[in-house]
């Protein structure tokens, strides 16, 4: 019984929240769902204590704003509007100020009215955030102490003394500043979680010592741009690059040397190729690229303009100077195939690289659109 009353009590409360959105504002939506639950429900309360007091005025307002805080939440039933949770937020927020403003002005229920202002701060803090939220707190401050301190009672209908009116302005400056330092520490908070876990991604993603995306990064590019492809019908290739006699460098200059070489190899990679592609660090000596909108051909010649360069390039490490030469296999990822085999592919070719004397690109010639 309690369990089918929470279900459905979170069920009711997650009405427009959607998966796509971000976190925050599913979690604004929520608050604002629950807002506006607690709102139609204690002012439909408080309504039906003032029609019973005979207060028609006051029953009036509770009755309108108890529909409005109903109406921020059937909103999200709306398909064809669109950004319902801002909508719903500001109509919780504005309904909530009017009514606070109206039982400044009318004194509610026995001159009790002021005592519900102090839910504003926590409601337009969450909604507005720390500045926004400081802006509407401070207007609806200027407002009610116009209302309250305006000479001879003007714009209000209860009866105050000046010691509880003041009392009041400086108890909700305080509350306000309170929570205002809350929302305050709350973002600093959200911010330096959000560093950390950017941090914590990158080291996921990333391989740390030439920082190039790592197997687990490329396979999702992978996968993106092999669905980007096939929606748009456009061809991409991979490269597989392996180095050639690898363990000699490590040999002849230490493992210090091997990772000094790779380091400046990524470095050469990424100064190579275009923006669009992606190098990876594919396993010890290997690097896979993905290169969206390349044909197999493009991607030979690409493949090959590599290959000269790294062959050209001078490295020097502890003031000895090496050569490297790679070995790369190509393959264009057809619409058919699976990037596993688009993969296992490229592997084959690169064998053939090795076998056939390695410093070489294979296949040797790609007719463009062939498999
Ligand atoms: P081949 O031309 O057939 O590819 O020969 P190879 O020596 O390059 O290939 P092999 O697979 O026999 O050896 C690869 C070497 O790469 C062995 C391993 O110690 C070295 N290696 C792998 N990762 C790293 C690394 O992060 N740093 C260094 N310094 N060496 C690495
Ligand atoms: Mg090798
Ligand atoms: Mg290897």
């Amino acid at each position: 019984m309690f369990n089918k009353l929470r279900k459905w009590m979170l069920a009711y409360l997650d009405i427009g929240t959607n998966g796509s959105r971000d976190r925050e504002d599913n979690q604004q939506i929520f608050v604002s769902n629950l807002f506006s639950f607690i709102g139609y429900t204690i002012t439909f309360a408080l309504a039906v204590g003032a029609i019973l007091n005979a207060n028609t005025l006051l029953a009036i307002s509770l009755f309108s704003a108890s529909l409005l805080f109903f109406l921020a939440h059937q909103i999200h039933r709306v398909k064809s509007i669109k950004n319902t949770y801002k909508i719903s937020t500001r109509i919780v927020f504005v309904s909530l100020l009017f009514l606070m403003l109206y039982l400044v002005y009318s004194g509610g229920y026995a001159n009790t009215g002021p005592l519900w202002i102090y839910i504003l701060p926590p409601v337009a803090f969450f909604f507005g955030g720390l500045r926004k939220g400081l802006i509407n707190i401070g207007l609806f401050i200027i407002l009610v102490s116009g209302m309250l301190f305006y000479p001879n009672d003007m714009f209000i209908n209860a009866v105050y003394s000046y010691e509880f009116k003041s009392r009041l302005i400086y108890s909700f400056l305080t509350v306000t500043l309170l929570f205002g330092f809350y929302e305050f520490s709350r973002q600093r908070f959200i911010r330096f979680i959000q560093t950390l876990s950017d941090q914590f991604e990158q080291q996921a993603m990333h391989d740390p010592l030439t920082q190039l995306p790592n197997r687990r990064a490329m396979g999702d590019y992978l996968h993106h741009e092999f669905n980007r492809a096939q929606r748009s019908q456009k061809s991409m290739s991979l490269l597989l690059c392996d180095i050639d006699h690898f363990k000699k460098i490590n040999d002849i200059h230490g493992h210090e040397g091997g990772d000094y070489a790779l380091k400046a190899l990524a470095d050469l990679f990424t100064n190579t190729l275009r923006k669009q592609d992606k190098i990876s660090r594919w396993g010890g000596e290997e690097f896979l690229f993905l290169l969206p909108e390349t044909t197999g051909n493009e991607a030979h010649i690409l493949a090959e303009k590599i290959r000269k360069k790294v062959a050209k390039h001078e490295f020097t490490y502890a003031q000895k100077t090496f050569n490297i030469t790679l070995s790369i296999g190509v393959k264009e990822v057809s619409q058919q195939m699976s990037i596993d085999k688009a993969i296992s592919a490229a592997d084959n070719y690169l064998y053939q690289a090795k076998e056939n004397g390695r410093n070489r690109t294979m296949p040797e010639t790609i007719e463009s659109g062939a498999d």
